[in-house]
């Protein structure tokens, strides 16, 4: 089989690994970027609804905590900082692709998703980077420069066998993502290379992801399925307690909607979540209002704050609320509004990786040079995006930091 040199090569062509190509590429390097999956960059395609939620706004990069989760989130802080929301938008207009702001400083593409891939397709090829898909890699292995070898330039090479033959180069990227959507391409590739490396790895799990919840006391929700809400979910106590105001959204196994994907990610297995059903009310002040002044049945009155569907449900669990409200001792009326303000129930656990947006954990920041991403210990071995130990929030969040990593070590990508 037929040998190939490159001046990189990046595993994995989803958001980081087709950007970072693109970037290298545009730098007079010569990039072969390698994919396994028959069709590219699903992940983009299915995001955001078809519509790729691609950056968010209100990222502050000054406190990458405020949106970032891993054991060190400030390590995304000079890459963020370098390649921002506002450089991504610039270039989506370059190309011509109409977006818009939904909530909370989302931004998605007007038309599709597929306007995002067809532009990072067009920035590759302006960087004239080899793209071999579907590909196999079967090995990774790494030489060390002999002390008689005239290149001085690098500590080694790479050679990469794969199923099109063995490619050597000096870098090697690894933008093979996270575990989460595994009959799209996942791959725990790139894990297993910090391994080989001797890279540590923060313990991986499904984040962003529908919580699951079983046993009789579930069987009262289960008829509500396909019902959405605002709500204020939160999980943890004192300093760790995390909070959010999104939508709920009931499923057949449990509960699902941005209020859950963003909580879950914090949510300890064995702990509760707490939800207020009715943020936006006093729903204790209100009841006992109208108690004084109404002769309906106190499901009928919930349903000016709740889905009626919902508080109908809700009263079921006590003979006390299914009265007239006229009728209601104030004690059941402020039992009913604190169950309703904090329903704490304790997930049994996560749909897992066939439903969840991303992975939690990844290769260990500690091992990665901030400004390069280089390994600290493995000269010429990169990694970005997902596979790293940094998740961000639901809202565009984790593409600013595929693109974000991407472009970082793009940059530092040495030319030979
Ligand atoms: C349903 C869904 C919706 C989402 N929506 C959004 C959103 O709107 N906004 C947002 O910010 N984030 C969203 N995300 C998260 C976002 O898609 C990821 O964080 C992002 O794609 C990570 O980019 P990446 O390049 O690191 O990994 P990926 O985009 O996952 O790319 C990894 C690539 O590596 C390839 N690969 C894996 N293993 C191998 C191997 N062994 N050999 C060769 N190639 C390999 C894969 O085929 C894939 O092409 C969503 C995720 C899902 C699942």
């Amino acid at each position: 089989m037929s040998t190939f040199d490159f001046d990189a090569v990046i595993i994995g062509a989803g958001a980081a690994g087709l950007f970072c190509a693109a970037q290298a590429g545009q730098r007079g390097l010569s990039v072969l970027l390698i994919d396994h999956a028959p069709k590219l960059a699903e992940k983009i395609r299915i995001s955001g609804g078809g519509r790729c939620n691609f950056t968010n706004r209100d990222l502050d990069v000054r406190a990458p905590h405020k949106h970032f989760l891993g054991r060190n989130p400030q390590f995304c802080r000079s890459a963020l900082s370098r390649f921002t929301p506002a450089d991504f938008i610039a270039l989506m207009e370059r190309h011509g692709i109409a977006h818009h702001e939904k909530h909370k400083g989302q931004l998605f593409a007007d038309r599709s998703a597929e306007d995002i891939i067809a532009m990072l397709q067009t920035e590759c090829a302006a960087g004239q980077v080899t793209l071999w898909q579907p590909c196999r890699v079967e090995s990774v292995e790494f030489s060390v420069k002999t002390p008689s070898s005239a290149d001085v330039s690098s500590a080694g090479s790479y050679q990469i066998q794969s199923d099109k033959g063995l490619i050597r180069s000096r870098s090697l990227v690894i933008a093979t993502g996270g575990l989460s959507i595994p009959k799209i391409g996942a791959t725990d590739l790139g894990y297993r290379l910090a391994q080989q490396f001797g890279l540590p790895l923060v313990e991986r799990s499904p984040g962003l992801v529908p919580l699951t919840f079983d046993g009789a006391a579930w069987q009262a929700y289960a008829g509500l399925a396909g019902l959405a809400l605002p709500v204020e979910i939160s999980t943890g106590s004192k300093k760790s307690r995390m909070a959010f105001l999104e939508d709920l959204l009931f499923t057949h196994r449990g509960l699902s909607g941005p209020a859950v994907l963003q909580i879950s990610s914090y949510w300890q297995p064995g702990t509760p979540i707490a939800i207020n059903l009715a943020p936006a009310v006093d729903l204790q002040a209100e009841l006992l209002a109208a108690k004084n002044r109404s002769r309906k049945l106190i499901a009928n009155e919930l349903a000016q704050w709740l889905p009626a569907r919902l508080a109908d449900a809700w009263v079921q669990q006590d003979a006390a609320w299914q009265r007239p409200i006229a009728e209601a001792s104030d004690k059941a009326l402020i039992a009913l509004a604190q169950r309703l303000s904090r329903w704490e129930i304790t997930p049994t656990g996560t749909e897992g990786y066939k439903k969840a947006e991303v992975t939690l954990g990844g290769v260990d920041t500690q091992a990665l040079s901030q400004q390069t991403m280089e390994c600290k210990t493995q000269p010429g071995l990169f990694f970005i995006g997902e596979v790293v130990d940094i998740t961000g929030w639901l809202g565009g969040y984790n593409f600013q930091w595929a693109w974000a990593s991407a472009q970082a070590c793009a940059q530092s990508l040495p030319k030979d």
